[in-house]
């Protein structure tokens, strides 16, 4: 038991460890100095990720298939997350690995080099989603291709930055800027519109009319020209001449 014998300036939460260091008496002393609040001692049970955040023995995660017309084998790519602070008000997963497979060994080198890369950039902390837009903005000499639904990918890279992006917005890393009913409303009313004035058979795989020019937008296959406007019938960008 301690007696407290000087008026009581300041308070926090001490966890265990501290309660143990032979610091705590001297951390004591000084409370009137780190009586300034107790939100910062709260800021310091909080997790954020860094470089020493251990890795839990079982993390939960999510494979991505892709397959391209690049090659015959498709590729897998896994992402490993943890979750920090859960079950509090701070609960928040977070990437934390990738791995990519492939029966395909011709990528093999650097498709190795490029997920330990993204790893550790992963478990740096910070804010992660900057990779996506690297990733995605990496465009193969050799050309692109399109993806079912007209989507062009400019490269193999790009296609990987693709499936973290789609896993960064599964776990709510990533905001979607989802259309509204109305607005999806607008661009299925204007592509029934077009394909009927052009007397077009809705194309199977996407939808959209053939002669669709690419968005630079969203990067699909499905900006038509119509009334004197370019509209994109996948995320509704428009531009009138
Ligand atoms: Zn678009």
């Amino acid at each position: 038991m301690t007696k407290i014998d000087k008026k009581i300036v300041g308070f926090g939460i001490a966890n265990n460890a501290e309660k143990s260091s032979p610091s705590a008496e001297q951390s004591a002393d000084n409370s009137s100095e780190n009586s300034s609040n107790n939100t910062a001692a709260l800021e310091q049970t909080i997790e954020h990720m860094h470089e020493n955040v251990g890795r839990p023995e079982m993390l939960v995660g999510a494979t991505y298939k892709i397959k391209t017309p690049l090659s015959d084998h498709a590729l897998y790519i896994t992402i490993n997350d943890i979750v920090l602070n859960p079950d509090t008000d701070h609960e928040q997963r977070r990437p934390f690995e990738i791995f990519i497979n492939s029966k395909n060994l011709e990528h093999y080198q650097w498709v190795v080099a490029l997920t330990r890369v993204i790893s550790a950039v992963f478990r740096k902390g910070g804010d992660v989603t900057f990779l996506v837009e690297e990733l995605k903005a990496v465009f193969d000499p050799q050309g692109g291709y399109f993806k079912s639904g007209g989507r062009f990918m400019p490269s193999l890279v790009a296609e990987i930055g693709d499936a973290i992006e789609l896993h960064m917005k599964t776990i709510g890393l990533i905001q979607t800027e989802e259309l509204s009913d109305i607005q999806k409303q607008i661009l299925a009313d204007k592509l029934q519109k077009y394909n009927e004035q052009n007397a077009i058979e809705p194309k199977a795989d996407s939808g959209y009319p053939p002669s669709a020019q690419l968005c630079i937008k969203c990067h699909t296959k499905a900006v038509i020209v119509m009334d004197g406007c370019k509209t994109c019938l996948s995320c509704g960008d428009s531009k009138c001449s």
